[in-house]
């Protein structure tokens, strides 16, 4: 679904417009945020880009970092430029749930809508609809919409490490089913266009502190948990291991992969609980849907095989709830 005419039209004038992201941000969500970003301000745009709460701190090399507005830190000038806004972008989420505090003053802002995001299921009702969940990440739509309006000159080194961030960790570093040839001829234009791609990938996958190692080794060890029999393997990460070890936002990403890459599983999971918030992540191989088992049981959401949630009982319960709500939805696979 694409409005290109429609949003060039709206975008002749020069206008007070407002990027926006699902709350947690991952460097898709980042990524295709602050790539949009410079573009719009080169065509002579007022642009702001909000995001809900804090992002990892690997993500913070990318270009624009510090004009980035933390709605949790700054409340009041993010509502000021949501209710003065004319365009507001959503960007890698469908559904306002997504965007935590956020979601009111997104609401209630008199700007249109532009939605860039491939996630299923949308539930937000755009005035400029660039939604496509064929698409590998949200930074594989901002770079057509970028080309359909400007040509690809217009995306310079900055605006083509954003964008490969997003393409690189949505797919998995081009692991993922969505990796297309269309990915990989997008990528080598990036790189032409002067993307770093060892620099994009050292800075984000390999800039650990010695204490996220150390509690790797000690999820490894001691957190994961294994059903052969369902196919299942999960970690659960309390409170008390962020203190113990000292772990920061991020810290716990790509966790999850560890548990899927064990040969013969197929649902891979990670219950996390901060902040007196527990989130669950899943990720599967294969037919079972995970953005199914999230949605009806945790309310959430995402892919068929890349999903997330979240719960409102303790952790022991929440372990509870999803071991034997897993065992029964994977037989019903198995079976069929
Ligand atoms: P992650 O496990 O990396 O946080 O998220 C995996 C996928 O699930 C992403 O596409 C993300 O947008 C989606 N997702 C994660 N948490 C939620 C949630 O609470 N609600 C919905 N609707 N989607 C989620
Ligand atoms: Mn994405």
């Amino acid at each position: 679904m694409k409005d290109t005419q429609a949003l060039k039209d709206f975008l002749q004038t020069p206008r007070k417009i407002v990027i926006t992201t699902h709350a947690n941000p991952d460097a898709d969500a980042l990524g295709s945020s602050l790539g949009l970003h410079h573009f719009l301000i080169r065509q002579g745009h007022d642009v702001s880009t909000i995001v809900p709460n804090s992002y990892p701190d690997f993500l913070e090399w990318m270009p624009g970092n510090p004009l980035v507005i933390n709605y949790e830190k700054s409340k009041e000038a993010a509502e000021k430029l949501l209710s003065d806004a004319e365009l507001l972008f959503c960007l890698d989420f469908s559904g306002f749930g997504r965007i935590k505090g956020l979601k009111e003053a997104a609401m209630s802002s008199p700007a249109k809508i532009a939605l860039v995001d491939h996630h299923l299921n949308p539930e937000i009702q755009p005035d400029f609809n660039f939604w496509n969940d064929q698409s590998a990440a949200t930074a594989e739509l901002i770079y057509d919409l970028i080309v359909e309006f400007s040509g690809k000159e217009a995306i310079d080194a900055g605006i083509a490490e954003c964008l490969y961030a997003g393409i690189m960790t949505d797919t998995g570093s081009f692991k993922h089913p969505s990796t297309t040839s269309k990915i990989h001829r997008m990528v080598a234009e990036l790189i032409d266009l002067g993307a770093d791609v060892n620099k994009v990938s050292r800075l984000i996958y390999d800039t650990n502190s010695l204490h996220r190692l150390k509690f790797l080794g000690h999820a490894l060890a001691e957190k994961l948990k294994v059903d052969e029999g369902s196919r299942v393997a999960y970690f659960v990460i309390g409170e008390e291991d962020f203190k113990d070890f000292r772990l920061k936002q991020g810290d716990t990403e790509g966790l999850v992969n560890y548990a899927l890459s064990i040969k013969g599983i197929v649902v891979a999971a990670i219950i996390i609980q901060r902040d007196n918030e527990i989130k669950l992540s899943f990720r599967s191989i294969g037919d079972f849907a995970v953005n199914k088992f999230a949605e009806e049981y945790f309310g959430g959401g995402g892919h068929k095989n890349a999903s997330g949630g979240a719960s409102d009982l303790s952790l022991e319960e929440t372990e509870k709830k999803f071991k034997e709500l897993i065992e029964k939805d994977i037989l019903k696979t198995h079976i069929k």
